[in-house]
């Protein structure tokens, strides 16, 4: 059904229900998301809270039961006059914060965007944190415009067989059921641009995704007029080798700002999330040196004023770079444009591969923004000694990448349970002021029975959640006997829960906490205290370590002597995702410092009274204080890996038995674990302004931004 028969289907008195649907807002406002809930609970379940979706699998008499209940009705009129209101409103903070500048407009181009499940076009925390940076971005009123690629294939959902080796299946989403539209031209007909990628000009269409104030435009190259590789060009996430990867990041880059100039945007600042999008800055320059006849260096310094740089990798090799002969081939008639010869232009990204010289997308990013970012300090640090030889001659401390910490957008990622007991407790406005540390020291006031049994009742609610969905996939024939145990089958709702869930790749170190299996076990298998663990994550299809990770805990998950302690989700997303961090005792994370940049799930789970027990890495190097949550190894640098693997684990060891196993346990009269509720509530106090995305966000603006647009 496409949307004029769905629109024909609404009753009148629901006329602009889809139009909320459309609009990504709903998803972080709690009582719009009551509305879908109680015009149809069952189906909001069976489509993972997809609107859009509802409203086509919907009959007419359910609608029409819907519009003829005067309850319901008033309470769509009430939502719909908020919707209308809140993108309408002139007195946000950007406009007033920065009214003299109000009317400049900021691009921020992504490879991905993780907004809702309903579009799965992220793979992970770079993805969740774009998404989270436009939904601020509209809270706060920025004109804001965000640019990247709608892929119809997504990234990949995960299976895993019972012997547990990840398969990965693509699915094609039904553009009719997912929040997006086709952008069209005032003939009717879509726009379309198009890049010269290699020998043939590469057209791509533009799907407008509304995200409250903010919009998000994608592009598309399944159109009739591309041969049929190019029309797979779009389809999938991070897939293909690196000629792929060229040619989605030319299609990004340089597809993206003409997108922006075909639909009559002239944004005054570009952000690059990441290097994927770096070539837009060499199709600015061309646009100037086009237009005002100028030479290379004379353009490079007027873009380079209005581009802003993030990076988000501390490893050398995960940063995208491509031979020489690969620049030549896409590149040869782009930089007599430029006013470059080919020496000129091969050295805006040279940079000394492991496997020789090649162009590097950081570096290309690097040199051409005026101002560039790590996402924590420690990253920032870890950034400036990594991209010393790009400033040859300035000392490491002189580099000219900064630090903004990493955010999560509240709203999305409180628990609603949660968020009722900060309405009651913090105040009825206190989403309006969620990055203001001193709103959180009413947390106080919250009684730790409250605390405590809201926090019980999201354990229950997550294993519960996990029972249903395997129960569901047992039914359809699609789990067997062992995927119904690893999926959870035995988990207990009253035992400490540990979560460890993200990308299983080999720096995360999933497998730390296996280290000594005896003594892992008499904690886990402990008859008076028990402990269970939850994992859950993909690894990229092209990753076999990381896919043999995700073996070895499928195994131990099996295996009979784990007693149903160990359990693994597979398929982990966005949904599965804000069940986890809402509902475990614990969030563990491993990494292999210096190598998580910042990580972002476990601010989710400090958010909602779930206490970290993180390696000093990345973010939690500034959120840990000493009595919101544990810390494994210490606050430096290890010579050897084996030497880092011993340390942590001991130290994670010694944290679970003598602080994080008995503090849980330790009950009073009334059954609460007094000394635990007050580690959750400091867990809470001292992380959730801290880390919240519009903390970030601002700090974007006031720092980078503003300076940008002033310079
Ligand atoms: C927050 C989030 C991430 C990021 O997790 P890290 O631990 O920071 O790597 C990845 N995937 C999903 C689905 C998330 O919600």
């Amino acid at each position: 059904m496409d949307k004029t028969a769905l629109q024909n289907k609404m009753p009148e008195k629901l006329r602009r229900l889809p139009e909320i649907a459309n609009n990504l807002w709903w998803s972080w406002n709690l009582d719009a998301r009551q509305l879908f809930r109680r015009l149809d609970y069952p189906r909001w379940r069976t489509t993972q809270h997809n609107p859009m979706q509802m409203l086509h699998e919907m009959n007419v008499e359910r609608l029409e039961e819907c519009a003829a209940d005067p309850a319901f009705v008033l309470y769509y009129n009430k939502i719909l006059k908020r919707f209308d209101e809140e993108l309408a409103a002139e007195n946000t903070w950007w406009k007033t914060a920065h009214a003299d500048v109000a009317d400049k407009l900021v691009a921020y181009f992504s490879a991905e965007f993780g907004l809702h499940n309903s579009l799965p076009i992220y793979s992970g925390g770079l993805g969740i944190l774009s998404g989270d940076h436009v939904k601020e971005a509209s809270d706060l009123g920025l004109n804001f415009v965000g640019v990247g690629f709608m892929y119809p294939q997504g990234y990949f959902r995960q299976r895993i067989p019972s012997h547990g080796w990840q398969e990965s299946v693509y699915q094609q989403l039904d553009m009719s059921q997912a929040p997006v539209e086709l952008v069209r031209g005032e003939n009717g007909q879509p726009v379309k641009i198009s890049v010269k990628i290699g020998d043939s000009e590469v057209y791509t269409q533009v799907w407008q995704v509304r995200v409250g104030r903010v919009n998000l435009f994608l592009m598309d190259t399944d159109v009739p007029e591309n041969d049929p590789w190019n029309r797979e060009l779009s389809a999938r996430l991070y897939s293909g080798d690196n000629e792929m990867r060229i040619r989605q990041e030319l299609m990004l880059g340089i597809g993206g700002v003409r997108v922006l100039r075909a639909l009559g945007l002239t944004p005054e600042i570009w952000h690059m999330n990441e290097g994927h999008s770096a070539f837009l800055v060499l199709e600015l320059v061309r646009e100037l040196v086009a237009a005002e006849h100028l030479n290379f260096h004379e353009a490079a310094l007027r873009i380079r004023k209005k581009s802003i740089f993030t990076t988000h990798t501390p490893v050398p090799a995960g940063h995208d770079a491509f031979p020489f002969h690969m620049m030549e081939k896409y590149f040869h008639d782009f930089w007599p444009q430029l006013n470059l010869d080919r020496e000129g232009f091969l050295n805006l990204g040279k940079y000394r591969e492991a496997w020789g010289e090649a162009f590097n997308m950081t570096v290309l990013a690097l040199k051409m923004s005026g101002q560039a970012n790590g996402v924590s300090q420690l990253h920032g640090q870890v950034s400036r000694e990594m991209w010393q030889s790009v400033w040859p001659d300035r000392p490491v401390a002189e580099v000219p990448i900064t630090a903004v910490t990493n955010g999560i957008h509240v709203p999305t990622w409180v628990a609603s349970e949660m968020r009722q007991l900060f309405d009651k407790y913090l105040g009825a406005d206190w989403m309006d002021h969620h990055d203001e540390p001193n709103l959180w020291t009413r947390l106080t006031e919250i009684p730790d029975e409250m605390l405590w049994r809201t926090h019980e009742g999201l354990r229950s609610k997550l294993i519960s959640f996990l029972s249903d969905r395997t129960r569901r996939r047992w039914v359809e024939g699609r789990h067997d006997a062992t995927q119904v145990l690893t999926n959870g089958g035995f988990l207990d709702n009253e035992i400490l829960t540990l979560g460890f869930a993200r990308r299983f790749a080999t720096y995360k170190r999933a497998t730390l906490i296996f280290r000594d299996p005896e003594r892992l076990k008499r904690i886990l298998l402990h008859a008076e205290r028990p402990v269970q663990i939850i994992f859950a994550g993909k690894s990229h299809p092209a990753d076999d370590p990381g896919k043999h990770l995700i073996q070895t805990v499928y195994n131990i998950a099996k295996s009979h002597d784990w007693g149903g302690r160990v359990a693994f989700i597979e398929d982990y997303d966005m949904h599965t995702g804000r069940y986890l961090k809402q509902g475990v005792d614990v969030w563990l994370n491993t990494p292999r410092r210096p190598r998580e940049a910042s990580g972002t799930s476990g601010m989710k789970a400090a958010l909602n009274g779930v206490p970290n027990l993180s390696v000093l890495d990345g973010w939690w190097v500034e959120g840990y204080n000493g009595a919101n949550g544990w810390a494994i190894g210490e606050n430096n640098q290890y010579d050897s890996q084996e030497a880092q693997d011993a340390a942590d684990a001991e130290s994670l060891y010694r944290s679970l038995e003598e602080e994080i196993v008995p503090l849980f346990y330790n009950r009073d009269r009334d059954g609460i674990p007094r000394g635990w509720v007050e580690v959750m509530r400091e867990s809470i106090r001292s992380n959730a302004p801290m880390f919240s995305m519009r903390r970030m966000v601002k700090e974007y603006t006031d720092k980078l931004y503003v300076t940008a647009i002033k310079s």
